[in-house]
């Protein structure tokens, strides 16, 4: 298996100057893909709790997966103490601000680190309440279902919605290929589903600081590129739960997890595709059902965007002055939102008009747009994936590929391409096609199952 270092090539636990211009700094020092992870974690965490007692964390089924944690914490006379955070069949653990602050709460009691045996929900739990209790700690990886163990964040659940909020990366990140491997094969091809996202997320990111300015850092989506080849080689053998394809995944996702923290936010991984996703989660908790997994509804978003950007990119020039003509400012907007949201209304109406600009701003913008249009059109065509190729390696993975596939009808489709923009104040793909005078069109016949 891979060495650490060179995963990250020779990032981890550095601060460097970058390219770009900027500082970076990646505190997460270690990365162990190794079958004797366990080993290697106890030795790692008995030099970092220095003596202390070790907080170790997880819900039934993570905690029984990476039962050698414990062992090897015995062995190395680490002492530990054990929390299972869901109650047997009482169903999934939930990542809830109020779940985080219970374990942030016990974390006074004495300890000295903590360890989180999971995947998204634990990590995201242990992460933030670490967080909150100014604690190190490291990650046991059970499966490879999302790039978020080295992330800056955690995405937790207020009032039944998911926040994304604020969170230090964990220290170390240790994983045994066999057990990621015999995850769930839908942690899997969630995982995949994420993974390949991020072409098109780049370009996102790409384009909005094209128009609107902010930080862009090529050498942040190097590092997820790097990873790409091998993990698409092993689609089938990822779907099918093999060790190899599965190691060249998590390796792609951790990656991508790094480039979040070079870049400073989730813009390198997260476009217009995760608003899609969110805006299901959005509707799901609204409806009172239980969400689906991340991954998968991402996905399947990543063909809509691809094919999306097909469109745009096929504009040979911008029109100023039919889009200026198109163009409606939040005001006007305001009472359809409103009835949309409900109780989410006015957080809403902030991230609208967090991205919303006057008319005159506008104008500059599109004109901006109208010459630039040339490189820009050929710059994103580079980068981004064709839809088809999106669409075929997730069917070679055994992942959903079309709406239905999730249980997502034609209208709710229609209605997350839409609407998914206003719930994040990030410029994606979605306002660009908005824009353009594309993207009512596009929804409506992405309802009907015609260009996707
Ligand atoms: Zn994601
Ligand atoms: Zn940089």
């Amino acid at each position: 298996m891979e060495a650490a270092a060179d995963l990250a090539g020779g990032l981890l636990g550095r601060r460097f100057h970058c390219t770009c211009g900027q500082e970076h700094h990646v505190p997460t020092d270690t990365v162990e893909l190794q079958e004797d992870a366990a080993v290697r974690l106890a030795r790692y965490v008995k030099e970092l709790a220095g003596g202390g007692k070790v907080l170790v964390a997880g819900d039934s089924t993570t905690m029984t997966l990476g039962a050698t944690v414990r062992t090897e914490l015995r062995r190395s006379r680490v002492p530990y103490e054990g929390v299972v955070m869901n109650r047997p069949g009482r169903g999934f653990l939930k990542a809830t601000l109020a779940s985080a602050d219970t374990l942030a709460l016990r974390l006074t009691e004495g300890f000295a680190a903590a360890v989180a045996v999971g995947s998204g929900t634990v990590n995201d739990l242990v992460k933030f309440a670490c967080t909150r209790a100014r604690l190190p700690y490291v990650v046991f990886a059970t499966a490879p279902s999302m790039n978020g163990y080295p992330s800056g964040i955690a995405a937790l659940e207020v009032h039944g919605i998911k926040r994304t909020m604020e969170a230090t990366p964990p220290r170390g990140i240790f994983a045994d290929p066999r057990i990621l491997a015999a995850a769930p094969r839908d942690l899997l091809r969630a995982g995949f589903g994420d993974a390949i996202s991020k072409p098109v997320s780049g370009a996102d990111w790409r384009m909005a600081t094209w128009l609107r300015g902010g930080s862009f850092c090529p050498f942040a989506l190097d590092l997820v590129r790097q990873a790409e080849a091998e993990y698409l080689a092993h689609a089938q053998a990822i779907g099918r739960g093999e060790a190899a394809g599965v190691a060249a995944l998590t390796r792609a996702l951790i990656l991508s997890g790094v480039s979040m923290v070079v870049a400073g936010s989730s813009s390198p991984a997260s476009g217009g595709e995760h608003l899609i996703s969110h805006y299901w989660d959005l509707r799901s908790a609204l409806a009172g059902r239980a969400p689906r997994l991340h991954g998968l509804q991402v996905g399947v978003a990543t063909v809509v965007t691809a094919t999306l950007y097909e469109e745009v990119l096929g504009l040979d020039s911008i029109d100023v002055t039919g889009c200026l003509g198109r163009y409606r400012d939040t005001e006007a907007r305001e009472p359809e939102i409103r009835s949309r949201y409900g109780r989410l209304a006015d957080e809403t109406l902030a991230e609208v008009r967090a991205k919303q600009v006057p008319r005159d701003r506008k104008l500059s913008e599109l004109e901006r747009m109208r010459v630039n249009w040339p490189q820009w059109r050929s710059g994103l065509r580079a980068m981004v994936v064709p839809a088809r190729q999106v669409r075929e390696a997730l069917a070679a993975a055994g992942c959903p590929t079309r709406a239905e596939d999730l249980g997502v009808t034609g209208e709710e489709l229609e209605d997350a391409i839409l609407h998914a923009r206003e719930i994040r104040g990030r410029y994606t793909v979605l306002d660009l096609a908005d824009d353009l005078g594309l993207l009512e069109g596009f929804a409506r016949r992405a309802a009907h199952g015609a260009s996707l």
